[in-house]
């Protein structure tokens, strides 16, 4: 399953839980895996305490380890100024991963899903969603 969001790019950080425990109810899956990805090299999902004070240390976190406003080679290459975007992704990953037991993801209570855009403009995300199922 997918689904599409629209973000402001720049760190922007989106709650996708409901859509995901939605699609995971639908999927019928009662014992499996729940695998979120966003096609994407300037994109990042990860588990987050989704309440704005910890998203703005997140934020202040990944400014440290890679700085927007430094030069990096990629720059060079298409004029876009999005090589900090790409580093970002790289360190946070595209995807995630969430245990799926009696139908439901195993989520903790403070444990939010969500999706980080490090790109430098507003953009449009697909995030595909897909349940799989295990024989235990
Ligand atoms: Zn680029």
């Amino acid at each position: 399953m997918k689904f599409t969001i629209s973000t402001q790019g720049h760190n922007d950080v989106i709650d996708i839980t409901e859509k995901v425990k939605e699609v995971v109810v639908n999927a019928d899956v009662k014992k499996g895996l729940c695998l979120i990805f966003c096609p994407g090299s300037t994109v990042g999902i990860t588990a987050l305490e989704a309440e704005p004070n910890l998203i703005n240390d997140f934020k202040e976190f990944l400014e440290k380890l890679v700085p927007a406003d430094k030069n990096y080679r990629h720059d060079e290459t298409w004029g876009e100024k999005n090589g900090f975007s790409h580093l970002r992704s790289a360190l946070i990953k595209p995807f995630f991963v969430v245990p799926i037991e009696n139908g439901e993801l195993i989520l903790g209570t403070w444990q939010q899903i969500v999706l980080v855009d490090f790109d430098s403009r507003p953009r449009q995300r697909e995030v595909i969603v897909d349940t799989y199922y295990s024989k235990d």
